[in-house]
């Protein structure tokens, strides 16, 4: 047995996980000791936000404020939350920069595909076109003075899937550092925020997954400080049908699964809203559209990987990425 002396006082942590927002949320804070703040007031904090950006912003959920705005589709427009008005306004700037890529008003056909849920299917090509025709952003009616949301077409409905997770783990993030928290992985079914370094002199280590591999073992691990971190790919949820696969990104403009040169896209940012968004838009984009993007958002980070094993990262990750797995390849964006 070696015993290391360590001049650092021992590392500790507290993690708790729950299921939220269609997926597994995991919290681990922390600390050495004296414990500087109280982890269950933490927890319930957390579970709490969770639960409430759950019944506000749920497309899934028949009584949120989200359903209560598509069901009023093509009736009247409905007062909503500031939180999910911001959120609303946020994902329809996102769809203006992404060239419609990411499109908040996408939920007819996420509703028709089903994908993830039991009612997944591949749906009819005429269905799949009249779900098309109800997905255009542009004509949602915003007010700010009230807070109201307007979709102008019956059969219209938003769907936040793509950003939503991102959103709770600012949320989160901001919790934590409200209740004293300096250190922790917020992981919300693999959005990814990390508070402050792993200690002193290391950074946190967080891995990035083989798409095609189902062990969910890392080929690629980034070192980060308070970060964002999101992957969005075509394998995270699918299904199979006559022998072609059919995943939960879809493209508005075709009606029909995205079709990318990417398998995997992840973005790292300052916030995870804004990561998140990107993520789901630069899959649906693919990589030449995608650097185009990220040429104008100098603060965001990219780690594109394709179905060769190349990952393509932006240059504000030369030093940060390390290859876990040899056969993946690094290539620097210019
Ligand atoms: P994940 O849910 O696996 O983290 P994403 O963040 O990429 O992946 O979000 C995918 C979800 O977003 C889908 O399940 C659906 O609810 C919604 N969605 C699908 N296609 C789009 C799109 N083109 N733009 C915006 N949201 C989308
Ligand atoms: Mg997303």
């Amino acid at each position: 047995m070696v015993f290391v002396q360590c001049a650092e006082p021992a590392d500790r942590r507290v993690e708790r996980s729950v299921y939220a927002l269609g997926t597994r949320c995991t919290v681990s804070l922390f600390y050495t000791a004296p414990l500087p703040f109280d982890p269950d007031a933490v927890f319930e904090a957390v579970s709490d936000r969770l639960q409430t950006i759950e019944q506000v912003m749920s497309a899934n959920r028949a009584d949120s404020q989200l359903s209560a705005i598509n069901n009023a589709a093509g009736k009247n427009p409905v007062a909503v939350a500031p939180a999910l008005f911001s959120l609303i306004k946020k994902s329809i700037g996102f769809a203006h920069k992404t060239d419609s890529a990411f499109n908040p008003a996408i939920g007819a056909l996420v509703k028709l595909w089903g994908i993830g849920f039991k009612n997944e299917q591949l749906p009819a090509a005429d269905a799949i076109q009249a779900a098309s025709a109800l997905t255009d952003w542009k004509t949602v009616r915003l007010n700010s003075s009230d807070t109201s949301v307007f979709l102008p077409i019956a059969g219209m409905e938003l769907d936040l899937g793509g950003i939503a997770k991102g959103y709770a783990a600012d949320e989160i993030a901001k919790i934590l550092r409200s209740m004293g928290v300096e250190r922790a992985i917020i992981n919300i079914g693999g959005t990814v925020i990390v508070l402050g370094k792993k200690n002193r002199t290391q950074l946190w280590k967080i891995g990035i997954k083989d798409p095609r591999r189902h062990d969910g073992g890392a080929v690629l691990s980034a070192a980060l400080s308070n970060a964002a971190f999101v992957t969005s790919g075509s394998y995270e949820r699918f299904f199979e049908q006559d022998g072609k696969r059919y995943h939960h990104i879809l493209d508005a403009t075709t009606g029909y699964p995205a079709v990318s040169d990417l398998v995997s896209v992840t973005i790292i940012g300052e916030n995870g809203a804004d990561a998140d968004a990107l993520a789901t838009a630069c899959f649906v984009l693919g990589k030449k559209k995608s650097l185009a993007l990220l040429k104008t958002l100098p603060q965001i980070n990219a780690v594109f990987i394709d179905a060769h094993n190349t990952a393509y990262i932006t240059d504000g990750l030369k030093n940060r990425i390390t290859v876990l797995e040899p056969p993946f390849r690094i290539q620097v964006l210019e």
